[in-house]
């Protein structure tokens, strides 16, 4: 900002515009911001987005819950990660529970669409990702429909992705939780809440240019991973977009991999 940027916070992107076989503005709500270069890091609505301009961005979004507990008076470690369940404890006391990589696959017109090159590794991980329900259509960032410039998109409508917790699945994390530390018991459930997150075929995010939309830089689907990735994406993200020399080897990040294969490696994770 210091340098002449602005900030426009709850003002959804609607679209772009092409000029010259380029991007030359993005559309949005309040108005089209001319430029010739845009990265869209929509997260879990970039593949509905990315259809709007016919680009196939393979996602699903898989809602995993989580659950926090009230503090204990025994002094408990700080933090466990176990395979079966993970522990962290908040400033306030309180300890957040979760199960890596846990989660529901609500059916949507584009879990549908991509669900050829989600079958490695649904296959793999059919201990942990479960059919789920509803929640993907009531919330619309799957839709494959098709949404007008001029008129609110369906991210106007679901700004902030709030899905119901999966109760089979927080009961599990509970049970998992007071196994590894009996200590809990005497904690009540403060809250549960659950997340979408926006999962890639080989769970390795898409960053780079799209080849059909010059000027439009994709950085999308970091697949449960992206704060700890995030420093790194956005100096990847920033040498893109800068034309500097890229800090490591983008090739891997490439969204137009995607393409070449329906049946690309399944990351381990
Ligand atoms: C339950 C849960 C637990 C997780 N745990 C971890 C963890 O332990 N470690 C880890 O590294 N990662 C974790 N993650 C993943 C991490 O949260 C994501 O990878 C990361 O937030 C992705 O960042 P992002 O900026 O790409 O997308 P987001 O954080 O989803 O941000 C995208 C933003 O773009 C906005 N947006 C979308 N479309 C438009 C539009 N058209 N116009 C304007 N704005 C738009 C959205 O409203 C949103 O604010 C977890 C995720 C969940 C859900």
């Amino acid at each position: 900002m210091k340098l002449g940027g602005t900030v426009h916070q709850n003002c959804a992107a609607r679209g772009i515009e092409m000029e010259g076989g380029r991007l030359s503005g993005v559309v949005t709500e309040a108005g089209t911001i001319k430029t010739r270069t845009a990265v869209m890091a929509g997260g879990a609505w970039a593949s509905s987005f990315c259809n709007q301009l016919d680009v196939q961005f393979p996602l699903a979004t898989i809602r995993q819950s989580i659950v926090r507990l009230s503090p204990v008076a025994q002094q408990l470690p700080a933090a466990l990660i176990s395979p079966r369940v993970a522990i962290t404890r908040r400033p306030d006391g309180h300890y957040v529970l979760a199960i890596s990589g846990r989660g529901r696959a609500d059916p949507t017109p584009q879990l549908l669409r991509f669900a050829p090159q989600f079958i490695p590794m649904f296959a793999k991980r059919w201990r942990n990702v479960f059919p789920g329900g509803l929640e993907g259509i009531r919330w619309g960032h799957e839709t494959r429909a098709r949404w007008k410039l001029d008129a609110p998109t369906p991210m106007e409508r679901a700004r902030i992705l709030d899905p119901k917790p999966d109760p089979a699945g927080v009961r599990e994390i509970h049970r998992r939780a007071l196994d590894l530390l009996p200590a809990l018991r005497e904690a009540r459930i403060a809250n549960t809440w659950a997340g979408y997150i926006d999962s890639t075929p080989d769970g390795v995010p898409g960053i780079g240019e799209l080849p059909q939309v010059p000027g439009l830089i994709l950085a999308a689907g970091f697949s449960g991973h992206g704060f700890g990735i995030g420093p790194g994406a956005g100096h990847l993200i920033a040498d893109i977009v800068s034309g500097a020399q890229p800090i490591f080897d983008p090739k891997p990040f490439d969204p137009a991999r995607f393409n070449a294969s329906a049946w690309g490696k399944v990351a381990d994770f």
